[in-house]
């Protein structure tokens, strides 16, 4: 089988600032894949550069076998890489219903109304909010429409960008298993996150990155067997 998505070599950054230096990894058809690291490590930026929002400036992004580097983000959004960007961004005076609207830009009518009611099977508290303006949300609340709207564009591969900023512990694991739900219905998923136990306990394999580059690659339970990586990005 090969990689849904293919990341080589891939070296981007801000004016004179170079914040990836040279990244590889890959995500399997159906895999849920943890991408750790901590503030300022280059998550955000690698996202951004995998939809397209940030010049590719060395390497190669494949995805579904076919060179995606450079493409237009609207092109990348139409094969089914959707992002769901760090800190929800819904819109706050648009009800649920017109949040989730708007993430189907892309498809058509029909389709529209079947995933529409995906998304309201998956999350069932949206459903009680239809017309309840986004903005009065609560943090689980709007995150869960931010992961819905991205479903609304008919992802291949979902990168979920720290979901559980800002949440209680609670919320996150409720989270938590929501994403766990959605990779056992075969959707493939890049989770950026910095809450490392919790991404371990559902992830198939993950990454650790630090400063632009990746430091290791493994099973959770490879990362939780190792000394150093427990105590460098654990603290335990
Ligand atoms: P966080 O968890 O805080 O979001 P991150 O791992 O996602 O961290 P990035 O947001 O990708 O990290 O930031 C990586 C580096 O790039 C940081 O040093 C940051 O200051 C820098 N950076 C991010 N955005 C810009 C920008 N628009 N212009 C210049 N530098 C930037």
């Amino acid at each position: 089988m090969s990689a849904l998505l293919n990341v080589q070599g891939v070296k981007s950054g801000y004016g004179v600032v170079e914040v990836l230096r040279g990244i590889d990894l890959h995500v399997m058809p159906g895999e849920l894949v943890a991408l750790l690291g901590s503030n300022g490590a280059g998550k955000t930026t690698l996202n951004l550069t995998l939809s397209g929002l940030v010049a590719t400036r060395a390497g190669q992004v494949q995805f579904d076998g076919h060179d995606i580097t450079g493409l237009h983000s609207r092109q990348v959004v139409v094969r089914g890489l959707i992002q769901v960007p760090e800190g929800r961004k819904v819109f706050p005076n648009l009800s649920v219903h017109e949040n989730l609207e708007l993430g189907a830009f892309t498809r058509g009518r029909e389709r529209r109304v079947q995933n529409l009611e995906k998304v309201y099977d998956t999350f069932p508290r949206l459903k009680e909010r239809v017309s309840q303006l986004a903005g009065t949300l609560s943090g689980g609340e709007q995150q869960m429409l931010a992961i819905g709207r991205g479903l609304m564009a008919e992802p291949r591969l979902l990168i979920l960008d720290e979901p559980s900023l800002g949440l209680s512990p609670l919320l996150v694991e409720e989270l938590f298993g929501l994403i766990s739900q959605l990779r056992s219905t075969g959707l493939s998923i890049l989770l950026v996150e910095q809450n490392v136990g919790q991404s371990l306990d559902i992830a198939d394999r993950a990454y650790v990155m630090e400063n632009g580059q990746i430091r290791f690659s493994g099973t959770p339970g490879e990362l939780l067997a190792s000394d150093t990586l427990r105590q460098a990005y654990l603290g335990m």
